[in-house]
């Protein structure tokens, strides 16, 4: 069955990476250091679910390029849209109309934002609603959740999931312990912790920033009424509330996480601001943030809080949001890739329990994590109480039968409108001899 074990082209370019590129890798989490080390698999080519490795193994791909590659790779609309715009010239360093056409279906689908900025990555975007929030509020201190992944600046580098937390440095070194005391942490779906941190710090907190619907460790709901009680919070001390949807825009239907049919009352948990990222950038670089109009009004150059990108808004990546957002438009492309999800998490739990391998699944319509525990993952702590071998080992099984996951306990597995019922089945073989070899 380990018809994708041999590779040797990945082993030797692997070799060669390392004498050039920092630990071989562009990106930490791309490195197999939490899944046993030696060489991640080198990919010559992808399109629609599946990808090719330069040994010429063909996988079925749940990453998704970590969450961006929503409509499957090298969608044809997408990949138009992208010729088009560099047949046009790549970067003008001027306005143009491709960006209020983006700026208005974002707005159409996000509601909470009247105003809009491109940048050019989910960090760039959040970095700047933070220093949006300071100048608007003339307080320095932020609260964040542990295990929340808002990207590598450096305020929010502490207690940080996703990446971080996969190579065990949640609060990484570099950071100035004077940045660092600036920033609060608490646990997710704790409003009594936030409370406790407001009732202390609440007249220098700035924002309190969260991913509403967690990504990064794991796929995690908030609990009914914890969002409401965050806002609620925030405001009684004057602190903006700040939604990282760099993972959950358009992840689980047209349009945010704050106004996902899943979450109540969307007028109690409307934020100040959003961070966006991944999906709407079509698989190219991209970032946006946005908010009310009083509050983008402190950006330059209308306000005294300075943001700038030679990149920023370039016709490329605004082509390729436009097109991908076109394509999510499409009738019952999200219902569809919550059935097969479901069809997935069904499956993989049948399989776990037949073999009796403990796992938890948290799925959000077409995504989902699987936790290697027997107790239900609702924060970090419980997100880091998982069988991190277990992980590492069902986590070579499938790569080696084709199957190509995150090398990460904690992130998520991704759908996207290529994956077909066909990929599904060849999925759902895999992982049962995965969880067969691991009972055994
Ligand atoms: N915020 C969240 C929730 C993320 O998941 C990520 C990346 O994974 C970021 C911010 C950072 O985005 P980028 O990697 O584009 O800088």
């Amino acid at each position: 069955m380990n018809t994708h074990a041999h590779r040797p082209h990945s082993e030797r370019l692997y070799q060669e990476a390392l004498q050039h590129i920092v630990g071989g890798v562009n990106s930490p989490s791309r490195s197999f250091k939490a899944v046993g080390g030696g060489a991640p698999v080198f990919m010559k080519k992808a399109s629609g679910a599946h990808f090719w490795d330069v040994d010429d193994n063909r996988y079925i791909d749940y990453l998704a390029a970590y969450g961006p590659i929503i409509t499957g790779h090298a969608h044809p609309h997408i990949t138009e849209a992208i010729a088009k715009a560099a047949a046009n010239g790549t970067l003008y360093g001027t306005p143009t109309t491709l960006e209020i056409q983006l700026a208005k279906m974002l707005k159409e689908a996000i509601p909470s934002m009247d105003k809009v900025r491109f940048v050019n990555s989910g960090t760039e975007a959040v970095m700047t609603t933070i220093r949006v929030a300071r100048a608007y509020t003339k307080r320095n201190k932020i609260i964040k959740f542990a295990g929340c992944y808002h990207g590598h600046s450096d305020l929010v580098l502490v207690a940080a999931g996703s990446g971080p937390s996969t190579l065990g440095i949640p609060d990484s070194a570099g950071i100035p312990t004077s940045i660092a005391h600036e920033v609060i942490t608490v646990p997710f779906n704790d409003a009594d912790s936030l409370k406790a941190a407001l009732d202390k710090w609440g007249s220098e907190v700035a924002a309190v920033m969260v991913e509403p619907i967690v990504g990064n460790f794991g796929m995690v709901m908030p609990k009914p009424g914890f969002l409401e009680d965050l806002c609620r919070l925030a405001r009684e001390y004057g602190a903006l509330v700040i939604y990282d949807e760099v993972i959950t825009a358009f992840r689980f239907h047209y349009g945010s996480a704050q106004t996902f049919a899943g979450l109540s009352n969307h007028e109690a948990i409307k934020p100040d601001l959003t961070a966006l990222g991944k999906i709407i950038g079509g698989g190219l670089p991209i970032g946006a943030y946005g908010g009310s109009k009083e509050v983008m009004e402190q950006v330059a150059p209308l306000g005294p809080a300075y943001q700038a990108g030679t990149m920023a808004g370039n016709p490329a990546s605004i082509s390729a949001g436009i097109a991908c957002l076109e394509v999510l438009q499409g009738e019952g492309v999200y219902d569809e890739m919550n059935r097969l999800a479901t069809r997935l998490t069904e499956g993989l739990a049948s399989s776990a329990a037949q073999y009796g391998v403990p796992l938890t699944i948290n799925q959000i319509r077409g995504s989902f994590s699987a936790h290697f525990c027997n107790h239900p993952v609702t924060n970090y702590d419980e997100a880091q109480d998982t069988d991190g071998e277990a992980f590492a080992a069902f986590f070579r099984h499938m790569l080696d039968q084709g199957i190509n996951l995150a090398p990460s306990k904690y992130e998520a597995w991704f759908l996207t409108t290529a994956h077909t019922d066909e990929d599904i089945d060849l999925t759902l073989t895999a992982a049962h001899e995965a969880f067969k070899r691991m009972g055994s």
